[in-house]
């Protein structure tokens, strides 16, 4: 009997989850008996991380520049005119901005009425905080004698400069150094300088550049391929028809390479969930419990909207759309990268789902670049939930008004837009928000510790998000498309 491919994947996982709590408990009883990481455990870390990020990812990754030059140009090619690609354009965008506005209206009532760091458990965070700012005041005032308070109690503004300088030096030399670098280069940024160099720039990169980037610049790929594939036919299959039948040559060739590469999944999953539990132990989810749990609520809320647009306007139910994506949902949740997971998602929504093509090889595309509800819902809670921890601080000045809420929710759609498809992209995009409302970075690296956990669930449901659109968008063009509804 074959079993079938979603059902390795999943197997896969939970012997993941396995491997890596024993490695995690061996390394735990080591640490315990004051010996280093036994070398049994550190082999095994060795070829968990060569089998599953290095290679799978490294494969996956290594055909998405292609993979979404090839896609657009064939799918923007196989429209029938101009007219279709305008008409599915414009309803892609549509649906894209509506989700991910719905998903960050959901992340900020969830916080905001579960109030994650009002618990018990945070207020012992904040309670720590307090002790440490203590500490930093007598030290501001032996240093400089000057006091850090002013007399009516409100705080100097020396002291805050020098506290942040501080904090920005330990968190940078911390065990999060490289993460919090990341952090602490995008801060500095404008709006202005956001637009021209996260969305200008890269739209009009030389396309060989785009390609070869690490990661691959999708935004420029996109755009390049948009060009070409309107150039194309505006020429005409007379002049161009070498060039498209070349892109829908490399579209099926490299969909061959994700078929071949979707059957060394079920292995290659069990060794990226092995690691990943194995390094961050079940232990992290303690002080940070109820703040995972708005997050993960708020994004099951989202998934029951998502389903239904899918069950009302795209005219399929859950258990079809399940069956369609699986495999694509599972790989999105394990490698935590929409962009890694794009190759599967094109080959799920169209062959199983039966979008037709010329939809999904220009949406899912775009969707995997600029559409992330998960992101954009937990941008929202994440910057809320450190806000009711820390509001009131030293450094801190922050009331959660109608003003500060949307400024959140603004930042939040626009962060979510601007985040790369690859793991813990919806931290780094997290500053702008956090920035916005005068949330110092340094308070950031506090949820470092369960990000990749909650990055599952973002990834998987950007993925969903994706699927959905491509649906809905084919069955309200399928008047045009000519083609039978999934
Ligand atoms: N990892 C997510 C994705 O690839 C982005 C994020 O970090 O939220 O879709």
């Amino acid at each position: 009997m074959r079993i079938k491919l979603h059902n390795l994947i999943f197997l896969g996982m939970i012997l993941g989850v396995a491997i890596g709590l024993g490695l995690w408990w061996a390394n735990e009883r080591a640490m315990e008996a004051g010996n280093p990481e036994p070398a049994l455990v550190a082999y095994a870390l060795w070829w968990l991380d060569l089998l599953g990020p290095t290679i799978f990812m490294g494969a996956l990754k290594m055909i998405i520049a292609p993979l979404i030059l090839a896609s657009i140009v064939a799918g923007v090619t196989s429209l029938p005119s101009l007219k279709e690609l305008g008409s599915i354009g414009w309803k892609t965008l549509a649906y894209y901005f509506a989700t991910t506005t719905i998903a960050v209206v959901i992340g900020l009532v969830f916080v905001l009425t579960i109030r994650p760091g009002k618990k018990e458990a945070s207020q012992e965070i904040r309670a720590g905080r307090l002790a440490v700012l203590d500490e930093h005041r007598r030290q501001y005032q032996s240093e400089t004698g000057t006091p850090a308070l002013q007399p009516d109690g409100s705080v100097q503004v020396d002291y805050l400069v020098w506290l942040s300088q501080k904090e920005g030096e330990e968190a940078a030399h911390g065990a999060d150094a490289s993460r919090f670098e990341k952090l602490a280069g995008a801060q500095h940024r404008t709006a202005g300088d956001i637009f021209k160099e996260d969305i200008v720039q890269p739209l009009l990169m030389n396309p060989f550049t785009s390609v070869a980037a690490n990661p691959p610049n999708a935004l420029g790929i996109i755009f390049f391929a948009l060009l070409l594939g309107i150039a194309c036919t505006v020429v005409g299959g007379r002049y161009a028809g070498s060039v498209i039948a070349f892109f829908h040559g490399l579209n099926a060739v490299i969909m061959q390479v994700t078929h071949w590469l979707m059957s060394i999944a079920p292995l290659a999953i069990c060794c990226i969930v092995a690691k990943l539990v194995a390094e961050n132990g079940p232990g992290i989810f303690e002080t940070l419990g109820w703040y995972c749990g708005t997050v993960i609520g708020g994004i099951a809320v989202h998934v029951c909207i998502l389903l239904a647009i899918a069950a009302t306007i795209g005219g399929i139910g859950p258990l079809r759309l399940w069956q369609g994506i699986r495999e694509a949902w599972m790989i999105a949740f394990t490698t935590r990268s929409s962009a890694a997971t794009l190759p599967v998602t094109i080959a799920n929504v169209t062959e199983k789902l039966k979008v037709s093509p010329k939809v999904a090889n220009f949406s899912l595309p775009l969707g995997a670049t600029m559409n992330m509800d998960g992101t954009a819902l937990y941008e929202g809670v994440a910057v809320i939930f450190l806000i009711q921890i820390f509001g009131g601080l030293d450094d801190v000045h922050i009331t959660m008004t109608a003003m500060t809420t949307f400024l959140i929710f603004i930042t939040a759609v626009l962060a979510s837009v601007g985040a790369a498809a690859v793991p813990d992209a919806g931290l780094v995009t997290m500053v702008l928000v956090a920035s916005a409302v005068h949330l110092p970075v340094y308070y950031i690296p506090l949820i470092f510790a369960v990000d990749a956990f909650l990055d599952m669930f973002r990834t998987s449901t950007n993925v969903l998000g994706d699927s959905i659109g491509a649906v809905v968008v084919h069955r309200l063009e399928k008047g045009c498309l000519g083609e039978a509804e999934p």
